[in-house]
């Protein structure tokens, strides 16, 4: 049997990190991003929902299975050698990515959502009583809602929620007044998915240390913008999603704390969790694996850590740079169509322009837009609450990432000039 080449070459290049950053390069390593479905250039717009994969995932990914595949941890042959090297080697890569204390703190999810329910049920739910409280904030993805609400309905614990302002910015003061003597975490985004507001969460993490309450980070939204760096946000968990971060779908991360992830119970019980076995009381092994019940997605964690490959190797100082110029022009060039207002005007923003246009609803937009190739996202973005707060349904949102172009933004303002006529027809 041929040994499994754990050095299988990308077929991709990475760009060059010394030259000035030039997103028509960056673009050549997407190839979905070269389609022109009927002759015409797609134009994609919803990275906030899931991000383009860049050549090097793809390949990784299909070289995983065409070299490398079998299954990890307990073969003692090669090419299990080889696959446990390759998944272990990609939580070393995520770890250092996220600035992570180390790979033993990053446990390998689905996503998000996955990330959020496991502390939500191994971390929160043996430590919640009746009356206890859980802090998150009025602009959070159901993700980050609907977790908490499992654990308080079933232990009579009550949800806080720390407010916005019309601009949809967090009231961090407001927040740090709802922390008290019964609030169990603090649960927040780092970036609004429906908004793209920054949430200051620096200043949030302390003060709710300050009084020993422990912070949740949803990065789902920041990872991709080169923003999540987690020694320095201080949190004690963090979560985040593989396919907004340029890799597969499928595979997420959690980081968490390494003394609360050792005092933490499993989340499922299954193989490759545990110490040892025996119908009268099993015992776990050690974090991560304790929280890696049966075969993960390991194509997947080998795609994740391509793409935080080519994450890592551009000048990131040039990427936020490009991101925040081509936000501006985006802001401005929207809000000058008539008839439209933008939902979202916080100081402090990423890469997100959501929007409304008068007596048109938000997925006649996205539909009319869909004519012209191009794609952004139309609905309430799974921020039903935050949806409420500003008196929308809905909004029609554009989404950037470091391939976006500012000639994307231009037939994005064409074609709502284009909506604008259609619907006064
Ligand atoms: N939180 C935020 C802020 C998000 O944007 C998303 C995805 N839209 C999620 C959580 C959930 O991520 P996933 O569906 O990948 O689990």
């Amino acid at each position: 049997m041929p040994a499994a080449d754990v050095r299988a070459p990308l077929r991709a290049s990475v760009p060059d990190t010394r030259a000035p950053y030039d997103v028509e390069r960056v673009r050549r390593e997407f190839p979905l991003l070269a389609l022109s479905p009927d002759g015409r250039p797609l134009v994609y717009l919803d990275s906030a929902a899931t991000s383009q994969k860049p050549a090097a995932v793809i390949a990784a990914t299909a070289d995983f299975y065409a070299r490398s595949n079998a299954n990890i941890h307990r073969g003692v042959y090669r090419l299990s050698e080889a696959a446990t090297a390759l998944y272990e080697g990609a939580r070393a890569k995520v770890a250092r990515f996220l600035n992570a204390p180390g790979p033993g703190d990053i446990v390998f999810t689905r996503g998000t959502t996955e990330s959020i329910n496991l502390v939500a049920q191994s971390y929160l739910r043996p430590r919640l009583a009746a009356g206890d409280e859980i802090l998150v904030t009025a602009m959070e993805h159901h993700s980050n809602i609907v977790p908490w609400q499992l654990v308080a309905a079933e232990r009579g614990a009550v949800l806080r929620v720390a407010p916005v302002s019309d601009r949809g910015e967090l009231d961090v003061a407001a927040l740090e007044g709802l922390l008290s003597d019964r609030t169990r975490i603090v649960a927040l985004a780092q970036i609004s998915n429906a908004l793209g507001t920054v949430n200051p969460v620096g200043d949030v993490v302390r003060a709710a240390h300050h009084r020993g309450i422990p912070v949740l980070v949803d990065g789902a939204q920041a990872a991709p913008h080169l923003a999540a760096d987690i020694q320095s946000l201080g949190c004690d968990f963090f979560a985040c999603s593989g396919h907004k971060l340029f890799g597969p779908t499928g595979i997420g991360v959690l980081y968490g704390r390494a003394e609360l992830l050792d005092g933490m119970a499993p989340w499922q019980g299954g193989g490759d969790m545990i110490a040892a076995v025996s119908f009268e009381r099993s015992t776990w092994a050690a974090v991560p694996a304790k929280f890696e019940a049966g075969t993960p997605n390991i194509a997947g964690a080998v795609g994740l850590g391509a793409a935080v490959d080519f994450l890592s190797a551009l000048d990131h100082e040039a990427v936020r740079g490009y991101e925040a110029a081509l936000l501006r022009y985006a802001t401005e060039r929207i809000a000058a169509v008539p008839d439209v207002r933008l939902v979202g005007t916080a100081p402090e923003k990423a890469s997100i322009v959501s929007f409304v246009m008068d007596g048109v609803h938000p997925h006649d937009i996205a539909t009319i837009l869909d004519a012209d190739n191009i794609c952004i996202r139309a609905g309430h973005h799974c921020a039903q609450p935050l949806m409420a707060r500003l008196g929308v349904a809905a909004t029609a949102r554009a989404s950037f990432a470091l391939y976006s172009t500012r000639a994307e933004v231009d037939a994005l303002a064409a074609g709502l000039e284009r909506v604008r006529q259609v619907m006064a027809r």
